[in-house]
């Protein structure tokens, strides 16, 4: 499958008053043609940090772009001037944020901000670009759209909002959509509808999705592919089938205990994962995860676990799978009986 995004080696700061928050550290991973991949993690694991320096949206100062390269059908975005990424946006990759609100422009009509993208990249008339704006409203389940396309986003509801987002997003038929919690702030129904029409439009239009959410039902329901991020790094990635029935990663493992799934056993606790993430602006020298990990060996303090490769599609970043791990132990428990 044709590879439509690679992130590579990314490093991502913000300047702060504390210090340089190391929010994003040497990430890498890429998105095939047509497929959904979904970005896991907690809070401030940089998950959203790495969606925006993807659409380039990171605001500098205080961000900052450290290194890496993000290459989207073979040219490097990050090389990209201010003016070409406008172009990129809404033309070649689509965004929806959790809030629609901030997307959306209170002042202009929905029909408005649809058209406009029409216009603008692909160069069509106004009546042209009108018509394809009511067959988009039409698409993602908005009834009426042709006195919809009048209107302004806070004569819409949540839901409506939130479609009204997607139409735009995938009004220039886009190659890549972002989706940043899509639907953390509407109700289960409309979380279904979005979701299931963010499915069909993967399969009709053929668009690649990079899905960021905490939700893993919805991580089974929807994606291909899995990225387990901790404390800015990429710390496992996997079809799901192997992120959700074979984790390796003790933080992928303490993930899927601590959330309810729709497979879960009756009778199966939730157990959270005790403790909280480094400080990234003095991250730990070795492994992320160290404080809270149950298996921590000293190795682990000291420096990070490289990815080890356990299948063509699995990978991950653990002392535990790598062979030196054994020696280590061995070592350990020398010194534990001197
Ligand atoms: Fe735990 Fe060590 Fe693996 Fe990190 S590298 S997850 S501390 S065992």
């Amino acid at each position: 499958m044709e590879t439509i995004l690679e992130v590579k080696d990314l490093r991502v700061s913000f300047n702060v008053r504390g210090g340089e928050v190391k929010a994003v550290r040497g990430v890498s991973f890429d998105v095939k043609k047509g497929e959904a991949v979904a970005i896991v993690g907690e809070s401030g694991c940089g998950k959203s940090v790495t969606a925006q320096t993807i659409m380039r949206l990171i605001p500098n100062p205080p961000g900052i772009i450290k290194s890496g390269s993000i290459n989207f059908k073979g040219e490097d975005l990050l090389k990209k001037t201010e003016r070409q990424m406008e172009s990129v946006r809404g033309k070649d990759i689509g965004m929806i944020f959790q809030d629609p609100m901030t997307s959306l422009n209170p002042t202009l009509t929905v029909g408005r901000q649809i058209t406009e993208g029409l216009i603008k990249h692909q160069n069509m008339t106004k009546e042209a670009a009108k018509q394809r704006a009511v067959e988009m409203l039409k698409l993602v389940g908005i009834p009426n759209p042709e006195a919809r396309f009048l209107q302004y986003p806070h004569q819409f509801s949540g839901g409506m909002r939130q479609r009204a987002m997607i139409a735009i997003a995938l009004a220039c038929n886009p190659s890549l959509l972002i989706a940043d919690e899509p639907t953390t702030a509407l109700d289960v129904t409309i979380q279904a509808q979005i979701l299931n029409l963010m499915k069909d439009l993967q399969k009709t239009l053929g668009t690649s999705i990079i899905l960021i959410t905490h939700d893993l039902g919805v991580v089974a329901d929807m994606c291909d592919r899995v990225v387990v991020m901790y404390a800015g790094k990429v710390v496992e990635t996997g079809t799901k089938w192997e992120i959700f029935k074979n984790p390796q990663h003790p933080y992928t493992k303490g993930l899927l205990r601590s959330v309810p799934r729709l497979d879960q056993k009756k009778d199966e606790e939730l157990i959270p994962i005790i403790g909280t993430p480094p400080d990234l602006i003095k991250p730990p020298e070795g492994c992320g995860f160290c404080a809270r990990c149950d298996y921590a060996m000293s190795i682990c303090q000291t420096q990070d676990a490289a990815m080890t490769e356990l299948s063509p599609t699995h990978q991950a970043a653990c002392w535990l799978l790598h062979p030196m791990a054994q020696s280590a132990q061995a070592a350990a428990g020398k010194e534990n009986s001197r």
